[in-house]
């Protein structure tokens, strides 16, 4: 039985924003992250999960019971917000007790649940300090083991790194992806950095326009993307403009199969092609292209190539790099591609 069931959820706000049609279904112990772009309707989806928004339609099922007539409070989850919300004039071990003494839980237990739930964000030796003496990391982990230690059934996260810098976000998401697996919980994350969830999900949920795109692996949803939205919104992407005859594609001067399970109406389409999967090549069914740019970023080096008048980006090891000159005349091939029968505005 799954642990988190959504059913047919919808809600529309008087602006007619919203979500509609929403269905997913977490399992136990499992990760599953909402991405899409802002305003695409996560944070609907994540306060309609928590009770702080009454859904228009469907329904929410938590361990097989519906908890839409439950208030926040009496719900089997808990939520971590992107601001830490912590009460200043506590400290930190304070801030984790309370929950636990309005709940009228023994002191005993308490000892224990907060000690534990600050060792698994390892602030063990800040239980004494108060909010303002430490870093915005820091208050975030207390945020976190102050969820963690109600032991919810569903833990939701709404964008809880995002005020961090970019060192310490990924610190962070990997902590918690290490203390999701040692505890076994549950739980729904919502983000739009795409990397983000590419590298703690088990499953993703991309959203847009408040509808769910698609739903998948990360894996599947880099190397298959359903739509030419995820195509271009996940990872790095060329998107270039093609045209089919029903069997095979034209791109430019090559003409190139569909890949497996790939049918294609006649017409105008786009191949979507990562720069990983752009190679230099002396073969003859290739693209004849110009450099255009060399950017070393590292251990590779990102390569422009213009061809007919289209840019293609490419990624290069560094020292296949060094050899490559601005002006220098070339040949792509494409490793692999996806191609949609939309096309790029
Ligand atoms: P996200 O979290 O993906 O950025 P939200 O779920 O917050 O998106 O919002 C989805 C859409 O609904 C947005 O267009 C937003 O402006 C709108 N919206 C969210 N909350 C409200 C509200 N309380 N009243 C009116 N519109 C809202
Ligand atoms: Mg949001």
């Amino acid at each position: 039985e799954p642990q988190l069931s959504i059913r047919q959820l919808s809600k529309r706000f008087k602006t007619g924003d919203g979500v509609s049609d929403i269905t997913l279904d977490v399992q136990p112990g499992e990760m599953v992250t909402l991405l899409g772009p802002s305003g695409c309707g996560k944070t609907t989806v994540l306060r309609s999960i928590g009770g702080f928004l009454e859904p228009d339609s469907g329904d929410i099922l938590i361990r097989g019971q519906s908890v839409l007539k439950l208030p926040p409070e009496k719900r089997p989850t808990a939520m971590v917000f992107q601001s830490y919300n912590l009460w200043p004039h506590m400290t930190v071990y304070d801030n984790l007790a309370f929950g636990l003494h309005i709940r009228k839980h023994k002191k005993a237990h308490i000892q224990r649940a907060v000690t534990d739930a600050l060792e698994l964000v390892q602030l063990a030796p800040a239980a004494r300090k108060y909010p303002s003496e430490l870093s915005g990391g820091q208050q975030q982990r207390v945020a976190l083991a102050r969820a963690l230690l109600l032991e919810p059934d569903v833990l939701l996260l709404d964008e809880p790194f995002s005020a961090l810098d970019a060192k310490l976000r990924m610190e962070m998401r990997e902590e918690l992806r290490d203390i999701q697996m040692r505890t076994g919980m549950t739980m729904v994350f919502v983000t739009h950095d795409q990397e983000e969830a590419l590298s703690i999900s088990d499953r993703i949920v991309v959203m847009h326009a408040g509808q769910i795109e698609q739903l998948s692996t990360p894996q599947d949803i880099y190397d298959r993307p359903s739509s030419l939205f995820v195509a271009s919104f996940i990872g790095r992407i060329n998107l270039l403009p093609a045209v089919s005859d029903g069997t095979r594609i034209r791109l430019q001067s090559l003409e190139l199969e569909p890949q497996p399970g790939q049918a294609l109406l006649p017409g105008a389409c786009t191949i979507a092609v990562r720069p990983e999967d752009v190679y230099l090549t002396d073969e003859q069914h290739s693209l004849a292209g110009t450099i255009r740019q060399v950017m070393v970023l590292g251990h590779y080096a990102e390569v422009s190539v213009v061809c007919d008048e289209q840019i293609i980006k490419m990624f290069v090891p560094r020292e296949q790099a060094v050899h490559l000159l601005n002006g220098q005349a070339i040949r792509i091939g494409l490793r692999k591609f996806t191609a949609f029968p939309e096309q790029t505005a």
